[in-house]
């Protein structure tokens, strides 16, 4: 029931280079915030006391550092729940995760749908609900996380996953790669008008400053090649960089990943 609060309010906070950590506001508790991500917590901190909020909870999707690297501060500062995977890498956790679970800080007004999403990592989670996704770096806008520890049939599931949520469901990754990922999404996809379209909006906004985040699941299956493996004008992309015929979604994400890794 508590997935029907509609609307969360979400904020970004701009970590190290190109992170965004994201700061939700408890339905039930507006002064309450809950940190996505946090791999700093220098400006979680610094956005807390701006705002007079308190943090109710944290949580990871992954291991990384750049997710992970704050938790130990901030749980020194506020005795918080701490929400992540099953996995020895991450300490601090109070509450590990698994797929299909539903984490529930009912006090606070939230619940998420865990999602497993391996292929970034192993491990890798997603938190769905009220109608927003916080996808970590399994997912990002016009693109997604290298394949670090998954394999292509693993990551290619997880993206389906992923691409099967609502279409207006909001998506919160964990950087900001849009614009350097539609220049390849139209290096596969030239003729894809959605893309094209979405490269002028967000050249634009982030000339003014702002986050091209979130951005929507039908947003992404519009312009994501990462998440159109069985789009003919992809496929054939794929085919031509690869020099052979691909049979199944998962070699054409395969190439897609492997390409991109190449890319400048
Ligand atoms: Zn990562």
């Amino acid at each position: 029931m508590l997935n029907h609060v509609p609307h969360l309010s979400v904020r970004p906070v701009r970590a190290f280079t190109d992170n965004y950590i994201w700061l939700i506001s408890a339905p039930r508790a507006p002064d309450q915030l809950v940190a996505v991500d946090p791999g700093d917590a220098a400006p979680v901190i610094a956005e807390l006391q701006r705002s007079g909020a308190g943090l109710a909870g944290i949580l990871l999707t992954h291991h990384h550092l750049d997710h992970i690297g704050g938790v130990a501060d901030l749980v020194r500062r506020w005795d918080v729940p701490v929400i992540g995977p099953e996995d020895p890498r991450i300490a601090h956790c109070t509450r590990r995760m698994h797929d299909g679970e539903h984490c529930e800080l009912p006090e606070l007004g939230l619940s998420f749908e865990i999602l497993a999403v391996p292929g970034h990592t192993l491990s890798h989670i997603a938190f769905w609900g009220h109608g927003a996704l916080f996808c970590g770096d399994t997912l990002f806008s016009a693109g997604c996380g290298r394949m670090f520890e998954g394999t292509p049939v693993q990551m290619d599931a997880s993206l389906t996953k992923l691409r099967n949520l609502p279409p207006d469901t909001r998506m919160y990754c964990g950087h900001e790669y849009t614009a350097a990922n539609l220049r390849f999404a139209l290096t596969v996809d030239p003729a894809n008008s959605a893309a094209l379209e979405h490269q002028a909006k967000v050249a634009d906004i982030r000339a003014a400053g702002n986050p091209s985040l979130p951005s929507t699941m039908g947003l992404e299956r519009r312009i994501n090649p990462f998440l159109r493996c069985d789009n003919l004008a992809v496929v054939k992309a794929a085919e031509l960089h690869a020099g052979k015929s691909l049979e199944e979604t998962a070699d054409v994400f395969g190439v897609l990943r492997a390409w991109k890794d190449q890319f400048r």
